[in-house]
């Protein structure tokens, strides 16, 4: 099966809104192994629709449009969908009666438009909105499939994942299901682990394997097609497996777990505290972890120390070592590391400087970071990374880096992963 998402929504045309829901979409269809060739927007014009119709009829087995279902004048793509297949339209009268008893609820006055919101395509499935008024539609006509979904995000996401997948699902596979697991690595890039894997990714055909590359992460989807979600879940296990033994060293989570979520996981799980002194990312380090909840257990402070006055007041990095070798160094990363630790009284501390760049500092080029890892007793040790792109890029580089390297280390010295 292959589909086209049509976005309808003049705002989209004027650039006051991006096309997130064409993006949503995409994703949860290649979850599917739905292919999907072309988006596109249109605006609120109903012949500019029909001719979209028309054209998307011509490549695609699935048409999925998005927005047009509200109330007022300007949402028309039911009605224009309707009159391009003559179909007429019918009172959905479980919509109805949700959408009187959110205006009684409210005590307010339910206008007749609003009552259009509950008009649905005459045959179609219905796809309950649990998250806003206008239902949603599948239907069939001529061997092709129109899906039709409300604008707004909150209650489009929803309805695709909960209403409409499952609907998908069955339909494409006789009532057998589609399972998906993403693999995620870092400090791996995206061809090195293509040729790495190459073999399986050429060899590939249930499970499917994907690459993808984002925001300086590299994640497998591995879908997998069976009869039951069981027999699907023991067919990834097989080619996860595979995977691993291959680039298993790289490998920090799955799904939607996040590095900073599994640095956590492990500080959490062996009790360990943190703390940093940052220079480059002024913050952002514990910024990052402070988005995860229950970070409060383990990140007990930090400082940000941007000058070379602030590195010796504030942790009382000495003079030799900024003398000798400069604040983007090792040794400097390593003493704000070691400082920061005593300062704060934690089990590790994390010390971060370097250039983000555009230009060069004290010598070193743009990109040019170290990080400064001290844990308990041990001695401080230290990493240098080369980043390449823009400031803030490198910044937020920085920091993921440093969270893949912590996990290295703390493994190393037998602390327990999840
Ligand atoms: P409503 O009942 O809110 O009118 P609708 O189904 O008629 O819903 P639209 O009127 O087209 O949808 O859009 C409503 C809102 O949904 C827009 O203002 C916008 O915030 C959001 N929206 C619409 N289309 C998209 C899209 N393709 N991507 C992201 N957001 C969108």
């Amino acid at each position: 099966m292959n589909a086209e998402i049509i976005a309808v929504g003049s705002e989209l045309l004027l650039g006051q809104i991006t096309n997130t829901n064409a993006k949503f979409i995409s994703g949860q269809l290649s979850e599917l192994g739905i292919n999907v060739y072309y988006h596109t927007v249109v605006g609120d014009n109903q012949a500019r629709l029909v001719e979209a119709i028309k054209i998307a009829e011509q490549r695609a087995d699935l048409i999925i449009f998005s927005g047009g279902l509200g109330p007022t004048k300007d949402d028309l793509t039911k009605e224009t969908i309707a009159k391009h297949l003559g179909r007429e339209l019918v009172m959905e009268d479980v919509a109805l009666h949700a959408i009187e008893q959110f205006f009684n609820k409210r005590n307010r006055v339910m206008t007749e438009n609003n009552r259009k919101q509950a008009l649905v395509l005459d045959g179609c499935d219905v796809l309950t909105n649990h998250h806003g008024m206008a239902p949603g539609m599948l239907l069939k006509e001529a061997n092709r499939f129109y899906m039709l979904l409300p604008g707004p995000p909150k209650e489009l996401e929803p309805m695709f994942q909960f209403e409409a997948k499952p609907k998908l699902a069955a339909l494409l596979h006789d009532g057998g299901v589609i399972v998906s697991h993403v693999l995620r690595f870092y400090g791996i890039g995206e061809a090195e682990l293509e040729v790495r894997v190459q073999h399986i990714l050429d060899e590939q055909t249930n499970p499917t394997v994907a690459p993808l590359a984002a925001d300086g992460e590299v994640t497998l989807r591995i879908t997998a097609k069976a009869a039951t979600e069981q027999e699907a879940y023991i067919l990834i296990e097989e080619k996860k497996r595979e995977i691993l033994a291959i680039v298993g060293e790289y490998h920090y989570g799955v799904n939607d777990d996040s590095l900073a979520s599994k640095l956590v996981d492990m500080l959490l799980e062996n009790k360990l505290t943190i703390a940093a002194a940052e220079s480059l990312t002024a913050g952002l380090f514990q910024s990052e972890l402070a988005e995860i909840s229950g970070v409060s257990s383990v990140l007990v402070g930090g400082v940000v120390t941007y000058t070379e006055q602030a590195k010796t007041e504030q942790l009382g990095i000495s003079a030799h070592v900024i003398d000798q070798y400069g604040v983007v160094s090792s040794e400097c990363a390593a003493e704000m590391a070691s400082k920061v630790r005593e300062k704060f009284g934690t089990d590790i501390g994390v010390g971060l400087t370097g250039v983000a760049g555009p230009g060069s500092h004290d010598g070193q080029p743009a990109g040019t970071v170290w990080v400064g890892i001290s844990i308990g007793d041990n001695l401080p040790l230290t990493y240098r990374l080369q980043l390449s792109g823009a400031r803030n890029t490198n910044r937020l580089r920085a920091v993921k880096f440093t969270f893949s390297y912590l996990m290295r280390e703390l493994s190393k010295l037998g602390y327990k992963k999840l």
